[in-house]
Parts: structure tokens; sequence; C-alpha cells
């Protein structure tokens, strides 16, 4: 879908927005860089309020969705909706409020001075205002299977697939809240849940370790790596091997969780705008980011949440705030 003339980025055309024909466009009014449920969200807001707007989408849109099945738990689609799909309408319906996207990825940014701007390797965007909607990706293993499997057994959220690995055996794969949860949540369908940790000690608080602990349809596997991840159509088999002793076992399974933790995508923003130790964007006030007329929506600063419903809650709030930003910023010159 990257649409690439000499070089230099095209506004798209699709869809019923007249703004987008006015090609080669490089400044806005909002400048939204990222386009999950959250971009898509603040997308559609934003042009719905009369903004002219922005998604810098990057060249996979759609974010981590696309790597998804079916959508279950998203509001409105009462026999679920696949994930690239979800997405695909949510991108048409922000075009069709008007919402200018280019599926161009983003290499730098200066939120210095005013007016902001916003640079891919061929174009320089300029905006009053940016929303960084770039999300975060699950925490890989770095195992072949991975890949190989993903989607076809190995998933990187319970909440989402679950259900659909009902009286199988899964492996989780972490220590910390996100796989205690993710594994006291998966007893709900599987038959047996089998935690693996790389130590002998739980990272995760000490309430959700008790009710793991306690639970009888999770057996722990301490000092274990997955090592291996097999199968034909879809995950059949985890290896493991005991990091002390180099033992390895092979458990049949249906499914694979993994659960290390999440990477928020703002190495951009490094020397912009304030991150904590783990690279999440510090919110100073709801929506707002450190920087005057720089917001942020959705897994990027959100580590707790990670629903698309969430994602898309955050967008609608960021635009909300940046409405209000512009407002007031238009009033006081
Ligand atoms: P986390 O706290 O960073 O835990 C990651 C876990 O994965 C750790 O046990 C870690 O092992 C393990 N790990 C990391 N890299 C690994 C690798 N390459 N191979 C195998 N294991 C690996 O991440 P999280 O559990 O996603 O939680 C993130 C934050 O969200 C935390 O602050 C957490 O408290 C919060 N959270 C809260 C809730 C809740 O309160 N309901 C739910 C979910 C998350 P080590 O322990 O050996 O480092």
């Amino acid at each position: 879908m990257m649409s690439v003339d000499s070089g230099a980025a095209v506004l798209e055309t699709e869809g019923n927005n007249p703004k987008a024909a006015d090609k080669k466009k490089t400044k806005f009014d909002v400048i939204i860089i990222g386009a999950g449920p959250s971009g898509y969200t603040a997308g559609i807001y934003c042009s719905r309020a009369g903004y002219d707007t922005l998604i810098l989408s990057g060249v996979l849109p759609g974010g981590q969705l696309v790597n998804t099945t079916e959508v279950e738990n998203f509001p409105g689609f009462e026999n679920g909706i696949m994930g690239p799909d979800l997405m695909i309408d949510m991108r048409k319906q922000s075009q069709r409020m008007g919402t200018t996207i280019v599926d161009d990825e983003v290499v730098d940014v200066d939120f210095r001075r005013k007016p902001l701007k916003v640079l891919t390797a061929s174009e320089e965007y300029e905006g009053r205002a940016v929303i960084i909607a770039t999300g975060a990706n699950p925490r890989k293993i770095g195992l072949e299977g991975e890949e190989t499997f993903g989607g076809k057994g190995v998933s990187y959220c319970a909440t989402c697939d679950g259900p659909f690995f009902r009286n199988q055996d899964i492996v989780v794969v972490g220590g910390g809240d996100s796989a205690i949860e993710e594994a006291s949540f998966l007893t709900k369908f599987a038959s047996k849940v089998h935690l693996v940790h790389r130590r002998a000690e739980l990272r995760a608080s000490k309430v959700m370790q008790e009710r793991a602990l306690n639970n009888s349809k999770i057996e722990f596997h301490w000092d274990s790596a997955v090592v291996d991840i097999k199968g034909e159509q879809k995950v059949t088999q985890a290896v493991l091997k005991n990091i002390k002793t180099n033992e390895e076992t092979s458990l049949d399974i249906g499914g694979l969780f993994v659960a290390i933790g999440h990477v928020p995508n703002t190495k951009i923003f490094k020397n912009q705008i304030d991150l904590d130790d783990e690279g999440y964007i510090v919110l100073k006030n709801k929506t707002h980011t450190n920087v005057d007329g720089v917001f942020a929506a959705g897994d990027v600063h959100d580590r707790n949440y990670r629903q698309a419903i969430t994602a898309a809650a955050f967008g609608c709030m960021a635009a909300i705030d940046v409405d209000k930003y512009i407002a007031e910023s238009s009033d006081s010159q």
C-alpha cells in the first residue's frame, strides 16, 4: 500500500477523502504517528472535529491486531471480527472523515520548536499538534517456532486468544504479573497450564503469586526455558530445557503464550519527550506528554490494559485533548 513517487511519499486518495487529493501536502493541524486502534480512532475524532489530520502509519499499518486472527471482545461485532478486517474498517472510517494516511515510516521528530516536525526518509511534515500512537510489541523469546506458529498456537495475548484453547494443555512463558495473570485466566479454558519461568522465583506480586501457586490447574516449571516449538499446521509440542541441569523434556500442548514483557516503540522520541526506564511515554496529565502540543495514546504509554478497545479509547481522549489544546492556543494568538 505504500505509494512512492520519485522517492517522495505521495498521499493516498482512496476513500471519500477530498483533502487527500492534495498530494505532497506537508502542513497539517494534527499529525498522528501510528496506525493501530489508537491512531485510527484519534484520526476519526480529529478529522470529524474539522482538523486537517495526517496519519503516518509506518510501512505495516494496523498495529498488533494485524497479527491476530479472530477478535471476539471488541464491542459491536456479535460474531467477532478478524483482526486485520477490523483495522481495515477503522482505516476506511478515518479516511471517510477526511484523514490523510501515508504508509511511511517516521524516522525522526523535532519537538523542540513550533510547528512540530515529523520526518520520514523522504519528507518533512509540520503539525500544530502531534499524537504519538506507535504502540508496543510483545517481547519475543527469539525462537524460530514463534514466527512459524504465530497465530497458529503461539500467542502474546491470553485475553484475546484464550477461549480458542478450550480443554487443551497450554504453556505460558514468563514470571511477571502478566504471565501469572495470563496463566490464571487461561485455567478457565485449558485443561492444564504449564508455567515456564527461567528462575526459581516469580517476579509477580505476592498476591498474584499466591493465587497461581494455589491453582491446581497450573504446573510450574522452574529454572526452565522453552528451547523449541514444534508442530505441523499448528503447535503440538514445546521442548523445555532446565537451565541448571540441561535436561530437556517435551510437553504435548495446543498453545503457547509468551508473556515476558513488552517493548514500547519509542526509540525515535528518546531525546525529545520524557520516557520511563523501560521506554514507555510518561504522561503529565491524561494524554499530555511533557512537551506542549505532543500527546500520546495507547500501548505506547499503557502497560496495564493493552486491549484494542482501551487503545481506541485513549485515541479518542488524545483527540479531544488536542481539540482543546489547539482551541486554547488559537485563542491566545
Ligand atoms: P515484567 O514484570 O517485566 O516481567 C517479565 C517476566 O518475563 C519476568 O519474569 C522475566 O524474568 C521474564 N523474561 C523477560 N525476558 C525473558 C526472556 N527473554 N526469556 C524468558 N523469560 C523472560 O513484565 P510483565 O509481566 O509484562 O509486567 C509489566 C508491568 O505491568 C509490570 O510493572 C507489572 O507489574 C504490570 N502488570 C500488572 C498487572 C496487574 O497488576 N494486574 C498485570 C500485568 C502487568 P525475570 O523475572 O527472571 O526477569
